[in-house]
């Protein structure tokens, strides 16, 4: 073992297969699942029968909630609380840093006489003020008019969440100004549910459904991370600051084996997924699915999906469970997009479905002549929409972190297209331009109608490189990153539909007026929307070079990265789709688009900063005290063996010089760039520009000439933890 791993290891315990973390006493899943939740469940068990009633017609019809309710349901969830170990309550909400927020109140207050009782009303349930002036707001609320305040969502389920003395008792919230303004991103997603719903339910009804009252879209997310043992975590700045490694060579052997992905689990592995899988039942989160991914020490959870603004909530909670029980591991749990270069990055597929309060999926193509022509004008609307907005879904999941992933040939590019699986593709080539459909018998339901042609029966997905794909019964937007919160995504997601839906409706409907008998007005609107937006459909490898000149053809935009991207969101389209659906107002959603650049910027000065540091105080003097090493040896050497001897340690020592030389250099063009950038920041996009275009480069430059002094360097001088190290020591 060498002197540096000696020294890097001694101050910790190296956990190994063997002393892998045991949880006390296994339950089984079904006697922890929900809890820790303040579900439908548990209230029926302790609410008022006409309370509980009232609640449920809150959570799934959407009625509005009144006072005296409030009161009684927040006094149950109290003594629920409180009986089950809670000492606090937050409002828990998701401000728009992407994380989420919790300022914790405690439930006693003091008594004149020296006691103390609990307290929590249907007031305090319904409404908290945190002070809001240190959260971004891109100018909707500037400091001086600092408060905003949180309001109870009572369609997401009030949590506990179990510290290591207590429970805190966690009610999920909007966060909203005082003058209504979203300064949050479950408030713009709830709104676009609502769009949603509304223009879905006029199709419903166009289709002669006069029952369904909600329409209500689904999220399942497979979340993907890496684990790293803690100990070189902490011996990574970079990490630690940035999520990243900023710097590091390629290990010998990285993921070219391809026999991580699927591979057994490791016993210390397996030990933490199991931990969080029984951390996550009791918070009533369905996860279901575990496994090893490409990358050396990536790994996928997923849960079973749920109502998309459920399933947002449990992502953020999974999200920050899964650090959690990764320290008791004595691990790291990474949820960076790109946490090691030349090693694949981590994202979160989304995948989204709508389906209506009689339980059909409005996305599946059904198995009768109507689901399936109502089938198709969905297909039609998601096509219209993804064609017509990619742009705006594209900049939902921009930031600089996820820009290492999306354009790299690991996650679908920038180019948002749709996937359809070759059935379909035929059927949509069919009706818009009438080209026959082959091998018709072959998995293909015939449905009998002269109108409309057969439908595929479920075709599985095989373009593992699409951004967008439709998986049978589902969408599966890909390009979300493993960090990113899937609210705005699939608030985007949902608004565009909305708006296609919409668009829809509004031609049926006067074409219904108008007599035109209902069948042909359907097939005839359904082709020429087919026609008009078959651009949007790419089987091929989203991978290829050709594809992107294909893409430039097609007129489809190649968003690079997070300075290109964002613009989108201020374009008059945008403003016209947001605020025409009440989703955004044009005054938030520029507020989005200033966070989206400030964000970008300040992550980039972040790093910068950042490589600065390691390669000034870290890099360069371990290279220069290797370099001390090979002349002071050269030169006693060279008092005993012949010249030509030493030759080639000379050259070896030349080497070295350069390349610190070289990293010197590169350092302060770094440190030039980054100050340009930062005298341009009353000018945002000019700064981000900026970033993207000088600073980034010169940030690889470093980066490439660090790798190349880490091969040469002696082991034990070399601080950082190595790629090897930390990507494959469990
Ligand atoms: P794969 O890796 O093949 O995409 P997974 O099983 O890992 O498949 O993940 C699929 C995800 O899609 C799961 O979260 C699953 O619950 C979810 N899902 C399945 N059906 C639907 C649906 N109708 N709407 C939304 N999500 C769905
Ligand atoms: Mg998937």
């Amino acid at each position: 073992m060498s002197k540096r791993f000696i020294h890097r290891t001694q101050n910790f315990q190296i956990p190994n297969e063997t002393n892998a973390y045991r949880v006390e006493k296994i339950e089984m899943p079904t006697e922890l699942f929900g809890k820790n939740v303040f579900s439908l469940n548990t209230m029926r068990a302790v609410l008022p029968n006409q309370i509980y009633r009232n609640m449920k017609a809150v959570i799934e019809e959407g009625a509005a909630l009144d006072a005296a309710t409030a009161d009684v349901v927040a006094a149950s969830m109290k003594d629920w609380a409180m009986s089950n170990g809670a000492t606090h309550y937050t409002h828990w909400f998701h401000p728009l840093t992407g994380l989420t927020a919790e300022k914790h109140l405690a439930f006693l207050a003091p008594l004149g006489e020296g006691g103390v009782i609990s307290e929590f009303s249907g007031k305090d349930l319904l409404r908290g003020e945190p002070d809001a002036s240190s959260f971004p707001s891109g100018g909707l609320r500037s400091t001086f008019e600092a408060r905003g305040y949180t309001g109870w969502d009572p369609t997401s389920n009030a949590f506990l969440l179990e510290g290591l003395n207590g429970k805190t008792l966690c009610i999920p919230s909007f966060f909203i100004g005082w003058g209504g303004q979203a300064l949050d991103k479950k408030t713009p997603l709830l709104r676009s549910s609502e769009a949603l719903s509304k223009q879905a339910i006029r199709i419903l009804r166009l289709f002669g459904n006069t029952t369904a009252k909600k329409v209500t879209a689904y999220l399942g997310c497979e979340q993907e991370y890496f684990l790293i043992d803690r100990k070189y975590y902490l011996q990574r700045p970079d990490l630690v600051a940035v999520g990243r490694t900023l710097f590091g060579a390629k290990p010998p052997k990285g993921q070219e084996l391809e026999d991580h992905y699927f591979g057994s689990i490791k016993e210390r592995v397996l030990a933490y997924m199991q931990d969080l899988e029984r951390e996550l039942y009791k918070l009533g989160i369905p996860v279901n699915t575990r496994h090893n991914e490409v990358a050396p020490m990536q790994f996928e959870i997923a849960p079973i999906f749920e109502t998309l603004n459920t399933a947002v909530d449990h992502n953020m909670i999974m999200m920050s469970i899964m650090k959690t029980v990764a320290h008791r591991h004595g691990f790291e749990c990474l949820l960076h997009e790109k946490p090691f270069a030349r090693i694949n990055g981590s994202g979160k597929h989304n995948n989204w479905s709508i389906i209506d309060n009689e339980g059909t999926n409005l996305v599946d193509p059904g198995s009768t002549p109507q689901e399936n022509a109502q089938f198709l004008v969905f297909l039609a609307a998601v096509m219209r929409a993804i064609h017509l907005y990619g742009d705006i879904l594209r900049v939902t999941v921009a930031s600089a972190a996820n820009d290492h992933r999306l354009g790299a040939n690991e996650a679908p590019p920038a180019i948002i297209s749709i996937y359809l699986g070759e059935k379909l593709t035929q059927v949509v080539r069919y009706l818009a331009e009438g080209t026959p459909i082959q091998k018709k018998s072959e998995g293909f339901i015939d449905i009998g109608v002269s109108m409309l042609p057969p439908l595929p029966a479920h075709d599985s997905d095989r373009n593992r490189t699409s951004p967008f794909a439709f998986t049978g019964n589902k969408f599966e937007f890909r390009a979300v990153g493993s960090s990113q919160s899937c609210a705005t995504p699939m608030m985007v997601l949902n608004t565009i539909v909305a708006e296609s839906l919409g668009y829809i409706a509004d031609i049926l409907e006067e074409e219904v007026r108008q007599q035109k008998p209902f069948n042909q007005a359907v097939k005839e609107l359904v082709s020429k929307l087919f026609r008009d937006h078959s651009l949007i459909l790419f089987d091929g490898d989203n991978y290829s070079q050709s594809w992107h000149e294909e893409a430039v053809r097609r007129g489809l935009p190649n968003l690079r990265n997070t300075f290109e991207a964002a613009p989108a969101l201020v374009t008059e389209k945008a403003k016209q789709l947001f605020t025409k659906h009440k989703v955004l107002s044009e005054i938030e959603l520029e507020s989005r688009f200033h966070i989206k650049l400030e964000k970008f910027i300040k992550n980039l000065n972040i790093e910068t900063e950042m490589t600065l540091q390691i390669g000034r105080t870290n890099i360069i003097p371990a290279g220069i005290a290797y370099q001390q090493r090979l002349s002071d040896s050269i030169r006693s050497a060279a008092t005993y063996v012949p010249e030509s001897s030493i030759t080639e340690q000379k050259a070896l020592l030349q080497k070295v010089s350069r390349l610190i030389n070289d990293l010197i250099l590169k350092l302060n063009t770094l440190d030039e760039f980054n100050q340009e950038a930062k005298s341009h920041r009353e000018d945002l996009l000019k700064c981000a520009e900026i970033y993207q275009t000088k600073v980034r480069p010169a940030m690889e430059e470093v980066r490439g000439i660090a790798d190349e002094l880490e091969l040469y360097v002696d082991e034990d001088l070399w601080q950082l933890p190595k790629y090897h190290e930390m990507l494959f020591h469990v």
